[in-house]
């Protein structure tokens, strides 16, 4: 069975965008391979962030990636930092990594020019740490989205130069792409996002009142002024929503009534929001019987770390034995 490695860094409570995008992947995929999920936060301590808000936020995100359907007995789960080799074998890593490789990571570009003032290393040398989460347990594939591609690039010639100068270790890993639907946030940008605030954060499901506050006033199709206006339902940030919410049946009659000006804007949210928290109906119970579990959370992250260590020390003694440094005799 093929090892599949995907990390998601601790921004506490996931909202829709994540599950859609990620998440209900990574729950699908434990069908098939053998999955290795990090919550990873020695990346996330690259970016400015609240020391005392770290734990919880980590929490918050385990608890949330439980309820959705990530299965302990079936695939790793655990964070990045009770795993210390991922840090050991990011140093071995920078022996191989260039400069220039770095350097044109559009991320590190991006971040550079927006947030000139914390430029540290860390942002820098962020693709050879994650090159080494993958390397670390050897993963064959990795979910990734277009945004992603380039830094995995990049953690394949780091495996490639690793290979050539000290022999043969590690895969040359390939991205696991999988067609998500896109979701626009709820003010129609081109992403829905926590620091955007314009998401849906997965607390609401349960609470049609909740929900309701954010999707109510949520934008539409500008074309839509008024309910006898017809409109084009791909230029609407709630069709996205239904294209991955909604049944086929459900989506076809947004399309239609949108673009004949059959229903109504209200109409459409109103079939969604419906649509969304049968969806999520299941998540509300698993999360109510973990929060009722005090301690389950931490034993199964204790759990994940262990056996994630078990692997990563395995790496390593071969990493140390190809690099030929000193052991104890
Ligand atoms: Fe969007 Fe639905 Fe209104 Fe059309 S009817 S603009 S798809 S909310």
């Amino acid at each position: 069975m093929k090892t599949v490695f995907s990390g998601i860094q601790p921004s506490g409570e996931l909202h829709l965008g994540n599950y859609v995008g990620a998440i209900r992947n990574w729950v699908r995929l434990q069908e098939s391979y053998r999955c290795i999920f990090c919550v990873v936060d020695y990346h996330a301590i690259t970016q400015t962030y609240d020391v005392k808000d770290m734990g919880r936020r980590v929490d918050d995100m385990v608890v949330d990636l439980l309820a959705l359907g990530i299965d302990p007995e079936r695939s790793i789960l655990f964070v990045q930092s009770m795993v210390p080799e991922h840090t050991e074998l990011a140093w071995v890593f920078n022996a191989v990594s260039h400069m220039g490789d770095l350097e044109r990571m559009t991320q590190f570009k991006d971040k550079s020019e927006h947030q000139p003032d914390n430029i540290n290393v860390g942002i820098f040398t962020y693709p050879v740490l994650q090159a080494a989460d993958i390397m670390l347990y050897k993963a064959e594939l990795v979910p990734v989205g277009q945004d992603q591609l380039q830094h995995l690039e990049l953690a394949r010639r780091i495996a490639r130069s690793f290979n050539h100068r000290w022999g043969q270790t590690f895969p040359e890993c390939e991205p696991l792409s999988t067609t998500v639907p896109k979701l626009l946030g709820l003010d129609g940008q081109a992403k829905m996002s926590k620091s955007l605030k314009n998401h849906i954060p997965l607390s609401v499901f349960g609470n049609d009142k909740a929900l309701w506050k954010l999707l109510g006033p949520a934008k539409t199709d500008p074309a839509r002024v008024t309910r006898e206006d017809p409109g084009n339902p791909e230029n609407c940030n709630v069709f996205t929503m239904h294209k991955a919410m909604s049944p086929e049946p459900d989506i076809e009659w947004s399309r239609q009534g949108c673009s004949t000006a059959g229903i109504g804007c209200v109409d459409c949210k109103k079939k969604l929001a419906e649509n969304m928290q049968k969806h999520f109906a299941p998540y509300v119970e698993r999360k109510k019987e973990i929060l009722g579990k005090p301690g389950y959370v931490a034993g199964v992250l204790r759990d994940g770390a262990e056996k994630a260590r078990a692997i990563a020390k395995q790496t390593i003694g071969e990493v140390r034995e190809k690099l030929g440094l000193w052991h104890s005799p």
